[in-house]
């Protein structure tokens, strides 16, 4: 059975327990049961116990029973109130274990407390720092925004600014206020980039950091050149929030870039493209046509005699006539054909898609006929003709180099042979034009590597067989090429500018045997040497025979001048003035070759000459012809004699040819037959 105190209640056992009552009521009990026991037993006792030593024996029970009972009933009433007791004591243990354990967790949950605390004053400090350091950089920001010389712009991914700083409404004249919330592309970028423009948008916002430049357009419609630096803001969650440009000026640096392209393309003087330009233009358009059937001409346009006007008229004058010239090229040459001008005075043209060559000789013949006329500059008349070189594609070349460099050669073989014409480009042209140039640098050198010499031809009176002169002829061996035709290399030493130098070696040369001879007693010997018509007509001549007949005394009159017919017809006036100073210095002056160039009677009666040498293809002649009557040489002869001149037959090689003459009256002869040109040691032993 559950006792009523098991579950005991510290606050009833608080209320239960009451010392004053609780003793009161063990003494009570206690009496009660004593008193009770004891006024019974001792009423038996009277009644039933007569014999004393009966009765002393039962009391001495009696008491020892009573001691036991209440023994007993003590230690019942003890025990119950010590078993209240122990239970209230452990009842008050486990509570204050209990509050034990609480207080200890409430001490722990104090220092926890107390280290949060800690953490968040710590937390509260940086978050001030923190603040200040983003009030600080906000204010940096904005001082940058407002201050940089550079454009800000801040933009949603829809296009439209949120920021637009006070440097960019410098630049382009717009107020912050005008553009806020439109799109930069309508506002900045002019119409015809801004499909471009859009490209370049969507390219912003698929990467993270973009530069490319661009035009803007400013609000007075002025344009600026600008490269921007974009790069892309985004949220916590990578979504592109915002999109920030940074823009600077580069007008400058583009105008710069203009000029230096303009430097490197352009002719600064007409304003055509140059060569570079040019070559790729058309390598472009080339790439476009993959064996298509596309075909194209490539025109080199060079003015003749242009350094001559430069030399006589000046360069102003020079200058002007290029301007004028490419600007008429610029007219009668239109898009799709190109036109640049690719050296001093070569011009280029490339005419697109010209499927046959009638149609360019036309095309060219035209240009050529357009620009043949009578140009003024500075006050100056000028005439003009032009040599043009034409290589066609794709059979003349595959590139726009190789093509220009064809028709180049094909204008020099003009520029030699005729000028003012026109030629196609053959592969034979580019072989002689090497050649020429390589035999032109060889030439250079040649005299001062002692290479010329000079050989002479006996000439004889046909008469009396006697010697009577000998005609300087010149020879040059090579160091490695061994001997070369003078008939080889003296075109080409005459259009490269050389023929002055050797003319001029020769003559001092000459002047130098003569006096030899003279010495040796050979003075009646008269020598013969071939001038240039360049050196007759350009040159110094008259100067320097002056120069050297002041430091070498020669028999003038022993010396013969031969002129080329040819020399005489370019410019008559020149000619007939260098060849009369020769003759009134005491020279005499020969007219070589006649008969090969077109000159007429009436002409030769005008030259004052003392020699006529017929050509050796009349000479040759009579052994070829049998019409005797037919024969030129004799009606030369005739001629020469009545004007007084003595004459001279080359290249006789036949005593057929030696009858002839003499049966004719020619009065001397030069050929193979006597001799053929020899060295002067040779000639000495003939004399
Ligand atoms: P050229 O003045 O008419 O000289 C005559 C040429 O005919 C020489 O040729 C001579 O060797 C050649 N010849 C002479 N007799 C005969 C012959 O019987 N048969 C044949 N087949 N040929 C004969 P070369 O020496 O080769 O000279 C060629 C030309 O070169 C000269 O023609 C002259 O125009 C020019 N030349 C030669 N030496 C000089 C020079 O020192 N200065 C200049 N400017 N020209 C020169
Ligand atoms: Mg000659
Ligand atoms: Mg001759």
């Amino acid at each position: 059975m559950k006792h009523k105190y098991d579950d005991i209640d510290i606050e009833y056992i608080k209320n239960r327990i009451n010392p004053r009552t609780g003793a009161l009521k063990v003494a009570l009990i206690y009496g009660l049961v004593v008193g009770v026991s004891l006024f019974f037993l001792n009423r038996f006792m009277v009644l039933a116990l007569d014999d004393m030593k009966i009765g002393h024996k039962i009391t001495l029970i009696k008491d020892e029973i009573f001691v036991t009972i209440t023994m007993l009933i003590l230690y019942m009433i003890v025990r119950r109130q010590m078993t209240l007791l122990k239970k209230s004591v452990d009842k008050v243990y486990d509570g204050y274990r209990e509050l034990d354990i609480a207080n200890r967790q409430l001490s722990a949950t104090k220092e926890l407390l107390k280290e949060n605390f800690e953490t968040l004053n710590q937390h509260q400090d940086e978050q001030i720092k923190l603040q200040e350091r983003l009030w600080h950089q906000r204010n940096l920001s904005k001082s940058i925004i407002n201050d940089v010389g550079a454009i800000i712009l801040m933009w949603y991914p829809d296009g439209s600014m949120n920021i637009f700083n006070p440097f960019a409404e410098e630049i382009t004249g717009y107020k912050a206020s005008e553009v806020l919330g439109k799109r930069w592309i309508d506002i900045l970028i002019p119409l015809e980039d801004r499909e471009y423009m859009q490209s370049v948008f969507d390219r912003i916002l698929e990467s993270d950091f973009l530069r490319h430049e661009n035009r803007i357009i400013c609000k007075d419609g002025g344009m600026m050149d600008i490269l921007w630096s974009n790069s892309i803001l985004r949220d916590k969650d990578g979504n592109i929030s915002e999109i920030i440009s940074i823009g600077t000026d580069i007008t400058e640096r583009k105008e710069m870039e203009k000029r230096l392209h303009m430097m490197a393309y352009y002719d600064t003087l007409t304003g055509l493209p140059n060569r570079i330009m040019i070559e790729e233009k058309f390598d472009k358009l080339l790439s476009g046509h993959n064996d298509d059937g596309f075909r194209a001409a490539i025109m080199i346009l060079d003015i003749d005699n242009f350094k001559n006007i430069n030399e006589t008229l000046g360069h102003n004058v020079g200058d002007m006539l290029l301007k004028n010239v490419a600007n008429v090229l610029k007219k009668y040459i239109k898009s799709p054909n190109m036109l640049g001008r690719i050296s001093g005075d070569g011009f280029i043209v490339v005419l697109n898609n010209m499927q046959n060559v009638t149609d360019i000789i036309g095309r060219v013949m035209d240009v050529q006929q357009y620009l043949k006329r009578t140009w003024y500059a500075d006050g100056r008349e000028i005439f003009v003709s032009t040599s043009v070189g034409i290589a066609l594609y794709p059979d003349h070349g595959k590139d726009a180099s190789i093509l220009i460099k064809n028709a180049s050669t094909a204008m020099f073989y003009v520029k030699e042979r005729s000028k003012d014409d026109y030629a196609f480009y053959i592969k034979d042209m580019e072989k002689n034009a090497f050649e020429r140039m390589e035999m032109l640098n060889m030439l250079c050198s040649a005299i001062e590597k002692g290479e010329f010499s000079l050989y002479y031809q006996p000439q004889v009176d046909i008469k009396t067989g006697k010697i009577v002169g000998a005609e300087a002829l010149i020879r040059w061996t090579h160091s490695k090429r061994g001997a070369i035709s003078p008939a080889d290399f003296i075109p080409i030493a005459e259009q490269g500018g050389l023929i002055g130098k050797i003319d001029k070696w020769v003559i001092k040369e000459v002047f130098r045997q003569k006096k030899i001879w003279d010495k040796k007693g050979y003075k009646d010997v008269e020598l013969s040497l071939n001038i240039s018509a360049k050196t007759l007509m350009y040159g110094d001549l008259i100067e320097y025979i002056k120069s050297l007949i002041g430091c070498m005394d020669v028999t003038k009159d022993y010396i013969c001048f031969e002129i080329t017919e040819t020399a005489l017809l370019n410019d008559w006036e020149t000619a007939i003035l260098v060849i009369n100073d020769l003759r009134s210095m005491g020279f005499k002056v020969a007219l070589d070759d006649f008969g090969t160039g077109h000159s007429s009677l009436t002409y030769l009666k005008k030259l004052p000459i003392d020699v006529l040498k017929i050509d050796r293809q009349f000479i040759n002649d009579i052994d070829e012809s049998n019409d005797r009557e037919g024969l030129i040489s004799p009606y030369i002869i005739q001629m020469a004699h009545a004007l007084k001149l003595k004459v001279v037959a080359e290249g006789v090689e036949t005593p057929k040819q030696l009858k002839f003459l003499e049966d004719h009256g020619c009065d001397i002869g030069q050929g193979y037959i006597f001799s053929k040109p020899i060295l002067p040691e040779k000639i000495e032993e003939m004399f």
